[in-house]
């Protein structure tokens, strides 16, 4: 991972200013690469396109305002706390899709309330109960039908096709369910979702997931010829090369593709959603903490940290290690013979008693570092805080600093 100039100067900068008031551990968020990255796929994408914003990736305003104003079609939520921060930046309820499984009585009532853009259903007895919800408010709520898909998509960092699953409803079953959603007078049906994998660097994976479900749309629209699938949902899925092996995933590749597949499946006249989250977050984000000891155990170097994986969970709960630079803040050492590790292999931890407690999954080679120093990880700008345990050990929460 490289840090740029400015970059390096403001993780100095708010580690001293964060010191007096005893937080040694800060999200550092710079929202330039998310904006440049929406601005890129809109206008690589094949026409109708349309790309939103997945919120949990980072639900920190800074973001929500960053993928507005780069002009990201709308925001996708998953619950009515999403829905209310997404209103709060200055999105309109016609900009916001509302996917998910366990969608409760409120969340269907303010939905339709606000007039969304879209639901995305989960289950049978969810179409019913937003029929039943619409009916009373005497409105025709559109939405989506979440299928999970019979295929199995390869190379994903998380799978959520091709077995049983809670997500959605079987391929197996569309044919069979489709007929009473059709049924219900309150609900306009618009098409399909089809999220099958998160986190795919290949491109070639993830547009035979959308050839797949071009022809279930076909199939649909064969079986029941008074239905049209006006809106084909891919859900999020573009990964993130956060092991630095120079895959990145290739967006100019992904829209190529998918033209040929607009053009051979003769869908030129229909909508596309990407709901993008980690993708478009996560190189805005940097999580920095304070080294507050340093030990040898069995000739391996320990690395402790002020912060863990109450701050940032997903390096142990992925067990992948994210990008890393140490800043060297110049810290005297308290006493001669304090451990500092030397060009040697270490292993990084927090401050949380427990050894699942780890900032790094697999040890690391360090050139230098020393405690006082600050270590930075790179990458985390998607799931990182809210995806985190935060309150467990009763830690100070790490502030979020926005640079831009
Ligand atoms: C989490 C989620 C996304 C975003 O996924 P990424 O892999 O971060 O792009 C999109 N859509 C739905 C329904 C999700 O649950």
């Amino acid at each position: 991972m490289f840090l740029s100039p400015s970059l390096l100067d403001a993780v100095r900068r708010h580690a001293r200013d964060c010191a007096p008031k005893g937080l040694y551990s800060f999200y550092l968020y710079d929202t330039t690469p998310m904006r440049e990255k929406i601005r890129c796929l809109k206008t690589l994408m094949p026409r109708g396109v349309e790309i939103y914003y997945a919120m949990k990736a980072n639900p920190h305003a800074a973001f929500l305002k960053a993928a507005r104003e780069a002009g990201a079609k709308g925001i996708e939520i998953a619950s009515l706390g999403e829905g209310k921060k997404a209103v709060a930046a200055g999105w309109k309820a016609d900009d916001i899709l509302f996917t998910g499984p366990g969608k409760s009585p409120e969340e269907h009532a303010w939905s339709v309330e606000q007039g969304i853009h879209a639901l995305h259903l989960d289950s049978l007895y969810e179409a019913h109960r937003l029929n039943a919800v619409a009916a009373k408010a005497s409105r025709k709520q559109d939405v989506l039908l979440r299928v999970n898909p019979n295929f199995h998509m390869h190379g994903a960092q998380a799978c959520f096709s091709g077995e049983a699953s809670k997500l959605g409803v079987d391929e197996a079953r569309l044919h069979k369910i489709l007929p009473e959603i059709l049924a219900l007078p309150h609900l306009r049906f618009r098409g399909l979702h089809v999220y099958a994998a998160s986190g795919v660097l290949k491109v070639e994976d993830l547009l035979e997931n959308c050839k797949l479900v071009f022809k279930m749309a076909k199939e649909v629209e064969a079986k029941f010829p008074h239905v049209r699938c006006d809106v084909i949902d891919f859900g999020g899925g573009f990964g993130i090369d956060y092991l630095e092996t120079g895959m990145d995933f290739s967006p100019e590749a992904y829209a190529k593709g998918l033209q040929k597949l607009i053009d051979a499946f003769g869908f030129a006249d229909r909508a596309f959603v990407l709901e993008l989250g980690r993708y478009l977050a996560a190189d805005s984000g940097w999580y920095c903490t304070k080294i507050v000891d340093i030990k040898d155990s069995s000739g391996k170097k320990q690395i402790i940290c002020q912060g863990g994986a109450h701050h940032f969970r997903r390096p142990t709960a992925l067990n992948i290690n994210h990008p890393l630079v140490i800043v060297p803040m110049g810290v005297p050492p308290l006493f001669a013979g304090q451990e500092w590790v030397n060009d040697e292999m270490a292993f990084i931890g927090g401050s949380l008693c427990n050894t699942a407690d780890k900032l790094t999954a697999k040890p690391v080679h360090l050139q230098e570092a020393r405690i006082g120093d600050i270590v930075v990880l790179g990458l985390a700008g998607a799931y990182g805080l809210t995806m985190s345990h935060i309150d467990f050990l009763g830690h100070p929460h790490p502030p979020e600093i926005v640079l831009s």
